[in-house]
């Protein structure tokens, strides 16, 4: 079942590529990760070669890959992307890189998630832009060493907790994406509009800002839906009224919370008394995937102070009760 409010990529956001920006003075938020890459890309750009290894952390759903593509843009240089899961193979990675034009920019999404033995692979080729590959089996295997063009690798992960040490020290410049506030997904939602040809207050763009989980990807797909509702009811332009009654619809509540994160909260409260309560029993309770609860669920709750991680588990805060609409248990030690 799809959630309106998620933050993970899926087919619906297929249009979602026309409203990404393309230049790093376009990309709305993120003002430091902006600053530190304006001045790498200047640098190279200076220096002639090519970019040194970047790796993005953070919540999916934040610009990971639409910077990655901008910093190949930036860089006059061009650009692939590919994902962990998707590298099945020494052979896949060494036909990309092997591909690859100098100074291009080589996209891998999901890093964390790519195969141990080909982990291994991608080490010296980003160190010393080589490869060391074995060819054929058995006695009369050999090893032998191709040289890269120099090249940057753009990593993405959802958490920098989740890539190996030695992967991550090979990345000289490691960039955390934060979720962006209220005033900055008005900017993108305002945006977007004027990019669909579509009216809007900047009223209603606050309302679907402040719903958006400070998400692009979450801000984009309510702003379609939005458009959709505000179409076949006829209203222009949408303003906050409009946005409300759509997301309200879609049960998208005044803090973008939805079903799925009021029923993980709801579980919680009713069945461990507020917590803690460890991850693995939320999976079970919920059927759903540690990896989604943790990703995808759990951050946005505790960015809003609505969930504590702490060392027995996850514990409601007191907040989350009242945006239940309960009464906190007296007594309860956060
Ligand atoms: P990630 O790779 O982190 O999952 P993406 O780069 O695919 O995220 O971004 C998702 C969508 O959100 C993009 O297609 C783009 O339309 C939009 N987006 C992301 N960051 C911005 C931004 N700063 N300004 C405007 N739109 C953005």
């Amino acid at each position: 079942e799809e959630r309106v409010v998620s933050s993970e990529r899926s087919m619906e956001d297929s249009p979602e590529s026309s409203l990404r920006p393309l230049a790093l003075e376009e990309f709305i938020g993120q003002k430091q990760v902006r600053e530190n890459l304006r001045i790498f890309v200047e640098a190279t750009k200076v220096r002639g070669d090519a970019m040194d290894h970047v790796l993005f952390y953070g919540p999916p759903g934040l610009g990971k890959t639409t910077l990655a593509q901008i910093v190949a843009r930036e860089l006059g240089v061009g650009f692939r992307a590919t994902s962990g899961p998707v590298i099945a193979k020494a052979g896949d990675l060494a036909a990309l890189l092997t591909n690859l034009q100098a100074h291009d920019v080589l996209f891998i999404d999901e890093i964390h998630r790519l195969n141990p033995a080909i982990e291994e692979v991608l080490y010296p080729a980003m160190e010393d832009f080589q490869l060391d590959l074995i060819i054929g089996e058995g006695p009369a295997a050999r090893s032998v060493r191709i040289d890269l063009p120099p090249f940057t690798l753009v990593g993405a992960t959802t958490r920098s907790g989740l890539i190996t040490t030695p992967l991550r020290d090979r990345f000289g410049i490691p960039l955390r994406m934060n979720f962006y506030e209220v005033d900055e997904l008005e900017e993108i939602v305002t945006r977007g509009a004027r990019i669909m040809d579509m009216e809007m207050t900047s009223d209603g763009a606050h309302e679907i800002a402040k719903r958006a989980r400070g998400t692009p990807r979450v801000a984009g797909r309510l702003l379609r839906r939005v458009r959709d509702f505000a179409m076949v009811a006829g209203v222009s332009p949408v303003d906050a009224a409009c946005a409300d009654g759509a997301l309200n619809r879609l049960e998208v509540d005044h803090r973008g919370l939805d079903e799925m994160d009021r029923r993980y909260l709801k579980c919680i409260c009713d069945n461990y008394g507020g917590g803690p309560v460890g991850v693995e029993t939320m999976a079970a309770a919920l059927s759903e995937q540690r990896d989604t609860i943790e990703e995808v669920i759990e951050p946005y709750l505790i960015q809003q102070g609505l969930l504590m991680r702490t060392p027995r588990g996850r514990m409601l805060s007191e907040m989350a009760y009242r945006h239940l609409g309960l009464e906190a248990p007296k007594g309860r030690e956060a």
